[in-house]
């Protein structure tokens, strides 16, 4: 299996690039971020929990967010392999992540961040809220939230992988067929 994690800050281009990956490699894509939204619209008990965390730019519990995400990966169970796009986002999720990988015989392949400074970032994401309309997207200060709770909470997963071997950092900043295609090129290389 090839399984991947898209890693990097909100608004690096996670989403975009996931969904051309998996277009390429004929994968699963999984993103939290999607699933809770998804559940947010449908009105399920969970989507009215994520939303009271996501409003404010917090993360969703671990407990909660591992629990959806082990469901999510037990439905593909023919699965050529998972592009995993906005988590693990903490180190016990990575932690559960790969408890999860090794009983199904299986391991994360790479995590690729991508690396987009913080000036880039906040003018994505408010171009992003007004063509999207995604309330986090809209307020500075829950944008502000978001880029801390990155730094604090969920960049020191990198080190997780790091001491695995597993981490490779990509520029994320420029056209997006060309971080793409480097995108390829380390995944081509495993
Ligand atoms: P995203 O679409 O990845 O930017 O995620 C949007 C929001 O969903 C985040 O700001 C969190 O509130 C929540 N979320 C998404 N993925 C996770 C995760 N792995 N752990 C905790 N919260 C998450």
């Amino acid at each position: 299996m090839l399984n991947i994690i898209l890693f990097g800050p909100p608004g690096a281009g996670k989403g975009t690039q996931s969904e051309k990956l998996i277009a390429h490699y004929n994968l699963v894509h999984l993103s939290t971020g999607d699933i809770f939204r998804a559940n947010i619209k449908g009105e399920t008990e969970l989507g009215q929990l994520a939303k009271s965390y996501m409003e404010k730019g917090q993360l969703v519990p671990d407990e909660v967010t591992i629990r959806m995400l082990e469901s999510e990966v037990n439905k593909h169970s023919s699965a050529k392999g998972f592009i995993f796009d906005g988590f693990p986002r903490t180190q016990a999720q990575a932690e559960a992540l790969d408890n999860l990988l090794k009983s199904k015989n299986t391991s994360i392949s790479k995590m690729l961040a991508l690396e987009v400074e913080e000036g880039e970032l906040k003018k994505r994401l408010l171009l992003r809220g007004k063509d999207s309309g995604r309330a986090d997207d809209q307020a500075p200060s829950v944008i502000q939230k978001r880029i801390d709770v990155y730094n604090n909470e969920t960049a020191p997963v990198k080190d997780f992988y790091g001491k695995q071997n597993k981490y490779c950092g990509v520029n994320g900043i420029g056209e997006i067929d060309v971080i793409f295609n480097a995108l390829c090129k380390t995944i081509d290389s495993i």
